[in-house]
């Protein structure tokens, strides 16, 4: 029987998704009808496996799962013997403490003897003795905003991304623990087969998320301000510059990171660029 990497993703939820969506990217084709709990990739050595996040790790720590896609914050949470293999840049947030919003906020001093609701325990109780505080945790498995609200604890410690949950309830946030992002985790003892297809997924995975940090930008120039342009423009190896009809005009083509692309266009325009485009780009391989 052929080989096959078994990867654990979400089943629904926050990450399930972007999970589809990267091993779509990365070319995997699979059936995954609703209420599946496994399927087989038509075109790659994989398996997949769809669970409830909070398994993950203990899935692949027993090799149940060879890898895994999970939040660092389960991973953390869980505290299993796996390996981190990558970021996937995906389902970021952050693990963070609040309370309600009239009271008022010093340092974290003030959690002493207090009572926490949180589902991250661990994390949490780790953090409070690195602080030196001793406070109470109480886990709760959901809806953790509503605790304070309702007499159960002073303070919650739990995911916040762009705070809203937190707003409706009454709560600002304090402290952050923790900032978090979708891992591909690994078990601790893949076989050498499997090492070399997870190799090659983690090959198709950097391309694709290369790809989505970088723009190819294409313009126009008077030759006469290529020298500055061309330094402008970092490319991956060297810009490449074609001859335009119009004489005296070339067209400048590269790759932008997307996170100094904004400051690159502008520096581009004072010094003389026109007709610049820029497009996405697919799949990058460096
Ligand atoms: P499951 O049914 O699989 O147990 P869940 O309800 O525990 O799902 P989700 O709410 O789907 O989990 O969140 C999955 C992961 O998405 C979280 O563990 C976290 O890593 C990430 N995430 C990103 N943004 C948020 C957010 N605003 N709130 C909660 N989780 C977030
Ligand atoms: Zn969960």
């Amino acid at each position: 029987m052929k080989t096959r990497l078994k990867i654990a993703i979400q089943k629904s939820g926050r990450l399930s998704e972007s999970s589809l969506k990267l091993l779509k990217e990365c070319g995997i084709e699979f059936d995954n009808g609703l209420n599946k709990l496994k399927a087989e990739a038509f075109n790659f050595p994989l398996e997949v496996f769809f669970l409830r996040d909070d398994d993950i790790p203990q899935y692949v720590e027993d090799g149940v799962a060879d890898i895994g896609i999970v939040g660092e914050n389960v991973v953390l949470e869980k505290n299993k013997k796996t390996k981190t293999v990558n970021r996937l840049g995906f389902g970021k947030c952050r693990l963070s403490i609040a309370i309600p919003k009239e009271q008022k906020y010093n340092s974290l001093k003030d959690f002493e003897g207090k009572r926490f609701a949180t589902s991250y325990p661990t994390i949490l109780a780790d953090y409070l003795l690195k602080n030196k505080i001793s406070a109470e945790i109480q886990e709760i498995s959901g809806s953790v905003e509503i605790a304070p609200g309702i007499g159960l604890a002073d303070a919650i410690c739990d995911l916040v991304s762009s705070g809203s949950t937190l707003f409706t309830n009454g709560l600002k946030e304090t402290d952050v623990i923790l900032r978090s992002e979708a891992l591909l985790i690994s078990n601790n003892s893949i076989t050498k087969e499997k090492q070399s297809i997870l190799n090659k997924l983690l090959f198709r995975i950097n391309a694709v998320r290369s790809a989505k940090n970088n723009k190819y930008i294409l313009l126009n120039a008077p030759n006469n301000k290529l020298e500055t342009i061309c330094k402008i423009l970092p490319g991956m190896k060297s810009p490449t510059i074609l001859p335009l009809a119009e004489k005296g005009w070339s067209s400048v083509h590269s790759v932008v990171e997307e996170d100094q692309f904004w400051e690159i266009i502008e520096k581009l325009k004072t010094n003389g660029a026109q007709g610049i485009l820029v497009v996405p780009i697919e799949k990058m391989i460096l």
